[in-house]
């Protein structure tokens, strides 16, 4: 039986060229990057190399990249690490309600447990979150934003450029070289007792999972944005390891200690295997064709999402525009149809798909993300989350259409 893996945004398996190259290189590094010796040594510059291919991506100072275990733990330094360094009880965050739960539930726990003042913006059904309730929302106590470029469950792309554009020039005072007209309308929903220092203390941590690799940077890498977290099993390499981008003079109080590595900013020896698998698929994306192999990974997504929307008793969730090029959600409507029971039915063709976050599957809770985009609790409970990657073809997309259509008649 064939596979048709549909679940790139759980986690995007390696591919056997890839893990033939990365065992090529494992094996002349084997070594603990902070020791010594020749081998050490080695290891340190295949570290070096993964981070140099890494920050090529975002574009930023290799000097900026702190590897983590995973962008689980690049976003609990971003939202826990960040508001431990100002003092959580004298802080205000705000975030959205369709964050990743390694977003959201930091951050739940600091309002619950240490007296933080958090604030949490819906999204619309289509899962975007509307900049001018963020921005309404902002006080001068205000220490951290955070929002995501994308959501993993929906695909919905954020307008996180726009907000970092904007932060930037109400910061600086530098004219917005983009959307200069949207972003002079931006700022009459700021209040103004919020000033421009108030700004500048200010934190914007963005959850870039989703779009690293797959929506160019520069479309949602902004001067405003002061961290960023990305992973790298979601591009088909290892997992366990991933980063935070976080800005020059940017500060954070870590959360692992015990070892200096990372400029002291994330003790414990690095995961060498994983890290240089990171950097082997950075060093694809930097490759001129990989944009070309999105574009056509997106087309194809576009067909397949309007061949879904013409089934019965489907309600789509994605949109399709400002959406990743990879992500289709939908609802099976039907009472006697539902979402677990077509997992199951195209599990057993072959078919791997996801009833949306990995984290929050085999549940069979409904999904947060849904509820917060105010979809019924039946839609939420019933959603099924296709994701593809580059090397999914018209054939698998016509096959699994196929198959939807059998189990929704
Ligand atoms: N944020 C988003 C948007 C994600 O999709 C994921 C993975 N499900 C994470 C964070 C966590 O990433 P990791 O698996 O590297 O911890």
């Amino acid at each position: 039986m064939k596979i048709i893996y549909l679940d790139h945004n759980g986690s995007s398996p390696p591919s056997s060229l890839h893990l033939q190259k990365l065992f090529s290189l494992l094996v002349k590094n084997v070594g603990n990057p902070s020791s010594p010796h020749h081998v050490g040594r080695n290891a340190s510059v295949a570290l070096t190399t993964a981070r140099r291919a890494v920050a090529q991506v975002l574009n930023v100072d290799v000097a900026q990249l702190i590897f983590t275990s995973g962008a689980t733990e690049a976003n609990n330094m971003a939202t826990t690490g960040v508001l431990r360094y100002f003092g959580v009880s004298r802080c205000h965050a705000i975030s959205s309600a369709i964050e990743h739960p390694s977003i959201l539930e930091p951050l739940e726990f600091l309002e619950k447990n240490e007296g933080l003042k958090l604030t949490l913006i819906s999204a619309n059904e289509f899962g975007f979150v509307a900049l001018k309730e963020l921005l309404k929302n902002i006080t001068p106590e205000t220490n951290l934003i955070s929002l995501m470029a994308a959501n993993n469950e929906v695909g919905s792309v954020q307008s996180v450029k726009l907000l970092g554009d904007f932060l930037h020039y109400k910061r600086w005072g530098h004219a917005p070289l983009e959307n200069g007209e949207i972003i002079l309308e931006l700022e009459k929903h700021l209040s103004p007792s919020v000033t421009k220092e108030n700004l500048q203390k200010l934190h914007f941590h963005c959850d870039a999972v989703q779009v690293f690799g797959k929506v160019q940077t520069q479309l949602w890498f902004s001067q405003g944005i002061d961290s960023c977290s990305i992973s790298a099993h979601k591009l088909g390499a290892l997992q366990g390891v991933g980063a935070l981008f976080l800005r020059r003079g940017r500060k954070f109080q870590p959360l692992v200690f015990g070892g200096a590595q990372e400029k002291n900013r994330r003790s414990g020896t690095e995961n060498l295997p994983a890290i240089i698998s990171f950097g082997l698929v950075c060093e694809e994306i930097s490759q001129q064709n990989w944009w070309t192999q999105i574009a056509e990974m997106n087309s194809l997504r576009v067909y397949f999402q309007n061949e879904i929307s013409k089934l019965p008793n489907i309600e789509i969730n994605s949109p399709i525009q400002n959406a990743l090029p990879n992500t289709i959600n939908f609802s099976v409507r039907a009472s006697k149809k539902n979402g677990e029971d077509l997992l199951v039915e195209l599990d057993l063709k072959g078919i791997c798909a996801s009833s949306g976050s990995a984290c929050s599957s085999g549940a069979n809770l409904p999904s947060k993300v849904l509820l917060a985009m105010g979809k019924s609790s039946h839609l939420a409970k019933n959603a099924v989350r296709l994701s593809m990657s580059t090397q999914t073809t018209r054939e698998d997309v016509d096959f699994v259409l196929g198959c939807l259509q059998n189990y929704i008649n």
